[in-house]
């Protein structure tokens, strides 16, 4: 706490990895030594530059940028840039040690770093993003490259501003390196289902957790927290799957489905993805038949399942207490840490099966190695084949924290799961790195 002042969100990120420890350190003493996990728990670099650039009426606005590379003990920093008025050094950290575990739950060769700015895109027009991104990656660009970190996308990075910070990066460096971001738009080196799939893999998590109860998501009622991409393909899988999304929200409000179709995903794409529009316009297009709450609570309308997909703490214990009493029986985390860690004792108490985002989410990070592999190969796969190896990524992933939960004698506890399973193999690969 001294050594971190002011970091909330970070210290929250801590504990609850942390907090699963024990039983592994009890096993496996030797875990313990070689001050392993104060290493773990220290980025290998942080850094910290100014973003200047000018807006459209010709003022220099100055934001701060940051990246923080955690871990790179089993590849290169991987992990997406948010660009929004909250990010703090706080939270940029607090998403990097996430992501260290997360990525190495997927199995796959990547490290964990994160990044962003306070910048806030929203009202700001083409250009002025366009020249943001520009200044921002001049800077960057000197800490990337395909072998040592990798960033994507978050809250507020998406495609457009990917491939703006993949032009200046190719004309500071003069090569197209594809595999230094990912996210990219399929003609330029991006690969297929990345856009779906963090969402799309939180839907099959889930789907598989709740096989373990013998349910599934055809005929349920589920409610996606968020609007934007993670929520946009919770809500097109879930969907596929025979669920009805019946809500989804962003920072201003939540919209209910009244009709028996769930939500209308064509008109949501139409509004989000084409007009960058907001729910509010998404409930006037689509007129009677659904309700808009302006500044409400999502987690009030009654569901059977409920996929928060914004951002961190969105669902306290108050929402939990909520969707418990109303019969709740899964929660699975689209966003990173949405639920605050007295929701999730919530949960576990009222025996409501729950998927935490680090192994949830994962489905985008993977997705992004997958990218990375197309580039690396100069290969780019079918939907299909893809979506496959989504699929797998994910069950094994599932499967993996469903069985260290069971041999660390707490079965169902997902949480438990993803931080023992992603602490070992992080743990055996700094081991065998020695003391750097
Ligand atoms: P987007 O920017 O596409 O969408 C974010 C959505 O969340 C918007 O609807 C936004 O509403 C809402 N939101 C953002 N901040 C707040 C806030 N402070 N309060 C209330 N609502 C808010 O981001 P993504 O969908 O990409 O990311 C959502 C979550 O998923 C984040 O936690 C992210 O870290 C996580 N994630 C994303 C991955 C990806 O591949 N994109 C991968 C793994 C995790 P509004 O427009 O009103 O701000």
């Amino acid at each position: 706490l001294r050594r971190n002042p002011g970091e909330d969100e970070f210290h929250q990120a801590v504990r609850e990895v942390l907090d699963s420890l024990g039983a592994v350190i009890a096993k496996h003493p030797d875990y313990a030594e070689g001050a392993l996990i104060e290493r773990i728990c220290e980025p290998e670099r942080q850094i910290i530059f100014r973003v200047p650039w000018v807006d459209d009426k010709g003022q220099v606005q100055i934001n701060r940028g940051f990246r923080v590379q955690f871990n790179s003990a089993l590849g290169p920093f991987k992990g997406g840039l948010r660009f929004h008025p909250s990010v703090l050094l706080g939270t940029v950290k607090f998403l990097g040690f996430e992501q260290v575990f997360k990525n190495a739950l997927t199995g796959m060769p990547i490290g964990g770093g994160k990044g962003g700015s306070d910048f806030d895109p929203k009202g700001r027009s083409e250009h002025e993003i366009m020249r943001f991104c520009q200044s921002f990656m001049t800077e960057l660009s000197r800490h990337l490259g395909e072998y040592t970190d990798v960033p994507a996308g978050d809250i507020g990075v998406g495609q457009r501003e990917i491939g703006y910070m993949f032009g200046q990066y190719k004309r500071i460096t003069n090569r197209y390196e594809s595999g230094v971001l990912t996210g990219k738009g399929l003609t330029w080196g991006g690969s297929r289902v990345r856009t779906e799939a963090t969402g799309y893999g939180a839907v099959y998590f889930v789907e598989r957790m709740l096989g373990t109860r013998k349910q599934s998501f055809d005929g349920k009622k589920v409610i996606v927290s968020g609007a934007g991409n993670v929520a946009i393909y919770t809500i097109e899988k879930v969907s596929k799957l025979g669920g009805r999304v019946i809500a989804c929200s962003d920072s201003h409000g939540y919209v209910v489905e009244n009709s028996g179709s769930g939500i209308d995903l064509d008109l949501l794409k139409e509004i989000k993805e084409k007009k960058r529009g907001r729910v509010a316009d998404y409930a006037a297009a689509r007129g009677a038949g659904v309700t808009y709450v302006p500044g409400g609570q999502i987690w009030d309308v009654p569901a059977d399942i409920a996929m928060p997909s914004a951002t961190q703490n969105e669902l306290t214990a108050h929402d939990a207490r909520t969707l418990v009493k109303n019969g709740v029986i899964a929660v699975g985390e689209g966003a990173n840490m949405p639920c605050t860690p007295e929701a999730v004792r919530v949960f576990m108490e009222g025996n409501v099966l729950f998927a935490p985002g680090k192994a949830a989410n994962a489905g985008g990070v993977a997705t992004s190695a997958l990218e990375m592999q197309q580039n690396a190969s100069r290969d780019s796969w079918t939907f299909e084949a893809t979506e496959q190896r989504l699929a797998n990524i994910m069950n094994g992933i599932h499967d993996r924290c469903a069985e260290v939960a069971d041999v660390y004698g707490s079965p169902g506890n997902y949480v438990l799961g993803a931080n023992v399973t992603g602490f070992i193999r992080v743990a055996e690969a700094m081991r065998a790195l020695g003391v750097v």
